[in-house]
């Protein structure tokens, strides 16, 4: 269900392996909603099999400002690029379509079907008409609305404040989840090698998150702004509309710029670092759906892309013994937290010190970034960290970094 990154690369893997898939997507497009900036390492292209002509301009260079401090690197070579998110999910699905595999687009699936207590199938409703659907495997790929992850009780659900329907949702301050403008009629910064991807930390343009500026072409940029945690709040706090109205206004980038799209996530379901236990019986949640984004920068992508490859390997384990159950179909967990894991965990407690930092601490925070150095937070980010890099990187965090928060990086090595 999704054709989502995680539903459309499920669906080719499924489907070049002979299996006989079907992709649901509500949507009446797969590649809809382009609401990713969909930044990544370059690496991705080549684990992933994904043509480099899917991606705008290669990124050399990383900004981080704080309220007073900043963190500045050119990097000797590219180590992201911007996928062209609506393209690549097409890609995807017209791949997964020439190895035999089906689509409906323009039809939601509405509910899970069990049958004496066991997950059988689904029921779907919209352009494709109604009906109901059985499998020997339901993947729930629906991104961060998990509709039968929630269903199923495997998220737990923790209420928003404000609906995240509504329309006005980002106007209200304190709410999570993150939006952006795709703009033109920018003019990004380029460093001597490339061009920069810019963070902005703080309470003047995003408390308990960050905003951002990422460049994909030579005029256009993908900006925007989230909160990564809703509970971090300060006083007088403002909507996050309005922290980004302050940084269009300010910074000469996309002073100038207008909109053409609008991407939107409200907070739903929030799970830090992503669900240990993604499988039931006959039951796999990848992607958003198992909030397996990168917990400190919410980089979804990449993870949704390994997520599936992790899912594809256990549904073809469980091909081979015709054993579709939990013990099989928990490969896909076993796979992700033996390449993911650690690194997954660790990130989940720098999320806590630096979306709980008032500005003082950030600038504090960025400091050690200095001190660290590019080549191993970047090695350390890709899950490649040496012993050394580890070390370097614990040692260096800041004096208001907590000695319980150390012990636990610390046992995390
Ligand atoms: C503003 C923003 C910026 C981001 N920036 C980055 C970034 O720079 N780098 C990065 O890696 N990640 C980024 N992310 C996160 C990334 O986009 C997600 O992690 C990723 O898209 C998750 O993929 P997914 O397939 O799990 O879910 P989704 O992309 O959410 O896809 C889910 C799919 O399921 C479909 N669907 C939902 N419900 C149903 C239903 N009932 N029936 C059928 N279909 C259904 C949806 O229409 C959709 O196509 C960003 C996200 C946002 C919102």
């Amino acid at each position: 269900m999704g054709a989502g990154p995680a539903g459309a690369m499920l669906t080719k893997e499924l489907a070049k392996r002979k299996f006989s898939v079907l992709c649901i997507e509500r949507e009446i497009e797969a590649g809809h909603p382009n609401k990713s900036t969909a930044g990544t390492p370059v690496d991705t292209f080549e684990i992933f099999d994904i043509p480099k002509s899917l991606a705008y301009e290669e990124i050399t260079g990383l900004r981080v400002f704080g309220p007073t401090e900043s963190y500045i690197e050119e990097y000797d070579k590219p180590y992201g690029r911007l996928l062209m998110f609506r393209e690549v999910k097409q890609y995807l699905i017209k791949e997964a379509i020439s190895y035999g595999a089906h689509v409906m687009v323009g039809t939601e699936v509405t509910r899970l079907i069990k049958e004496k207590g066991k997950i059988t199938g689904v029921s779907y409703k919209g352009f494709e008409g109604e009906g109901q659907l059985r499998a020997n495997v339901i993947v729930d790929a629906t991104g961060p609305e998990a509709l039968l992850t929630a269903a199923l009780g495997l998220i737990p659900s923790r209420e928003p404040k404000e609906d995240p329907q509504s329309i006005d949702y980002f106007s209200k301050p304190g709410v999570g989840g993150a939006f952006e403008y795709f703009m033109s009629n920018a003019k990004p910064d380029k460093g001597e090698r490339g061009y920069f991807l810019d963070i902005f930390m703080g309470s003047e343009y995003a408390p308990g998150g960050y905003s951002w500026i990422f460049p994909t072409t030579d005029h256009e940029v993908k900006a925007g702004v989230c909160k990564m945690d809703p509970t971090y709040l300060v006083p007088d706090e403002k909507s996050q509309k309005d922290y980004f109205q302050k940084l269009w206004e300010e910074n000469p980038q996309i002073k100038d710029a207008q909109p053409f799209e609008v991407h939107l996530c409200p907070y739903r379901h929030w799970v830090i670092g992503g669900l240990k236990s993604a499988t039931l019986d006959n039951f796999i949640a990848i992607g958003d759906a198992a909030t397996k984004f990168q917990p400190v920068f919410g980089e979804g992508v990449r993870a949704s892309f390994y997520s599936a490859h992790y899912a594809a390997d256990a549904i073809e384990e469980a091909r081979k013994t015709n054993d579709y159950s939990k013990k099989v179909l928990e490969l896909h967990d076993k796979l992700w937290e033996k390449k993911w894991g650690r690194n997954w965990d660790v990130s989940r407690i720098i999320y806590q010190i630096l979306y709980h930092s008032n500005d003082a601490q950030i600038d504090e925070f960025i400091k050690a970034l200095r001190k660290v150095g590019f080549a191993t937070l970047w090695n350390l980010y890709l899950s490649q960290g040496t012993a050394r890099d580890y070390v370097s990187f614990v040692r260096h965090l800041p004096d208001f970094v907590s000695r319980d928060t150390i012990r636990k990086l610390i046992k995390l090595r």
